[in-house]
């Protein structure tokens, strides 16, 4: 059957089973003894006493453990690598040409077996194409998840950066508005400086030294020409700019027409402290009788 197998692809797989002469045991040795004899004795040596000769040669081998008969040295090792049967002798049982049916099975044996290497053969590669397969979805998953987790990362960062953007808007704003407070103490503490330096009764060492009231509360107030007026726009940016104390608030308002940096539009303008939107008919009248002067601060809202 091995044999069969391993010589499937034979051009005489087909033909008779006769051993070709050149397999059978012992046969080129006999030629040349042949020739040896021709060359000893002449032309007594016939092809008739050479083929008696050949009749006591052995035809086969013949495994010493199983009894096979081999018909070639080759088989024999076959044999002998198969089975590790390793004791053969030399036989003159010639092995029997196989029957028809004997061919015809053999055959169908082989066929049989040539389809079920084929079928073998090809769930392997089945196997291994699934295998293939399921490696590449793998990496692929592998590579969708790191995709994602890329954009993850890059979703935080610009989280982030968006957080850190607003933070820092807002220091900005603090720091304006600071600085606008900070503006306010120091004209505050200027003013009253220079209201200590024009009037001497109302300094602390001559609050001590007199305890009549304060001069300041007594007196009509002080007439102020000038109004200074910090005007803060909608986009947090602030406009700074003095004015006459008798000028109309549409002066300011046109003022703010003309210089604003931010989002043009209708606007109203409004103190927080009071708190108090300006009307249209507010605007005729002049900054100190709105209570704006010496200084104010004004914001500019967007009209709805
Ligand atoms: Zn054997």
């Amino acid at each position: 059957m091995d044999w069969l197998f391993a010589h499937a692809d034979d051009p005489d797989i087909d033909e008779p089973f006769d051993a070709p002469k050149g397999n059978v045991l012992g046969k080129e040795s006999t030629e040349s003894t042949g020739s040896a004899i021709q060359e000893g004795h002449g032309e007594t040596a016939t092809s008739s006493g050479a083929s008696a000769e050949q009749d006591l040669q052995a035809r086969s081998l013949k495994c010493d453990e199983c009894s096979k008969l081999l018909k070639s040295e080759l088989d024999a090792q076959a044999h002998a690598a198969k089975t590790q049967h390793s004791s053969f002798s030399e036989s003159v049982e010639e092995i029997k040409p196989l029957t028809e049916e004997e061919k015809k099975e053999q055959l169908a044996r082989l066929q049989e077996r040539i389809k079920q290497k084929r079928l073998e053969k090809e769930e392997e590669e089945k196997k291994d194409q699934i295998a293939r397969e399921k490696m590449r979805r793998n990496q692929g998953r592998d590579l969708g998840v790191a995709k994602q987790k890329l954009e993850e990362a890059e979703m935080r960062k610009i989280a982030e950066e968006r957080r850190r953007e607003k933070m820092e808007e807002k220091l900005a704003r603090q720091r304006v508005k600071e600085q606008i407070e900070k503006d306010k103490r120091d004209r505050a503490a200027k003013f009253a400086k220079e209201k200590e330096a024009s009037n001497p009764a109302a300094s602390p060492a001559a609050k001590v030294a007199s305890p009549t009231p304060a001069p300041a509360a007594s007196q009509p107030p002080k007439e102020y020409t000038d109004c200074r007026l910090q005007i803060r726009l909608t986009n947090g940016q602030a406009l700074t700019q003095t004015f006459g104390a008798k000028e109309p608030l549409s002066a300011v308002r046109l003022y703010v027409e003309m210089n604003r940096t931010d989002a043009q539009g209708p606007f109203s303008l409004m103190t927080s402290f009071p708190r108090r939107v300006f009307s249209s008919s507010d605007m005729d009248m002049p900054l100190d009788s709105l209570g704006l002067v010496p200084s104010s601060v004004l914001i500019v809202t967007r009209m709805q």
